[in-house]
C-alpha cells in the first residue's frame, strides 16, 4: 500500500485577493530606494494630510498611495501622501469595501 510522504512547512494555498496578478510587474520601489522615498515623504509632510484637512494636527506615520498601485496608481511622489495610522487604516478599509461592492455588481 503506497503511502504519501509527510509534508512539512507552509503549503501554497489559494491566492490572496490582494495578490498581484501573475505577469503584472511590481511597480513599488523596494529596498533602500523605497526607504529613502518613504522617509522623504514623511519629512515633507510631518502631519497626516487627512487630519490636517479636518483641522487637526496629527503626526504622520505611514506613506500612502493616493491611487493604489493595484488600481494602476504610480509610485511617483505625486501619488504619495503621509497619513497617520488610523486614517490609513480607514482609507484601506474603504478601498477594500469598494472592491467588494464592485465584485458583487460584476
Ligand atoms: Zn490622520
Amino acid at each position: 500500500m503506497p503511502m504519501q510522504p509527510p509534508v512539512f512547512g507552509r503549503q501554497p494555498g489559494p491566492k490572496k485577493p490582494w495578490a498581484r496578478p501573475a505577469g503584472q510587474p511590481d511597480r513599488r520601489k523596494r529596498g533602500r530606494a523605497g526607504q529613502r522615498d518613504r522617509r522623504q515623504v514623511l519629512e515633507e509632510e510631518p502631519f497626516c494630510r487627512i487630519c490636517v484637512d479636518r483641522g487637526r494636527e496629527v503626526g504622520s506615520d505611514v506613506v500612502d498611495h493616493i491611487v493604489r498601485l493595484a488600481d494602476g496608481g504610480s509610485d511617483a511622489r505625486s501619488n504619495k501622501q503621509a497619513l497617520c495610522n488610523p486614517c490609513h487604516d480607514a482609507k484601506s478599509l474603504a478601498e477594500l469595501a469598494a472592491d467588494r461592492v464592485a465584485r458583487c455588481d460584476a
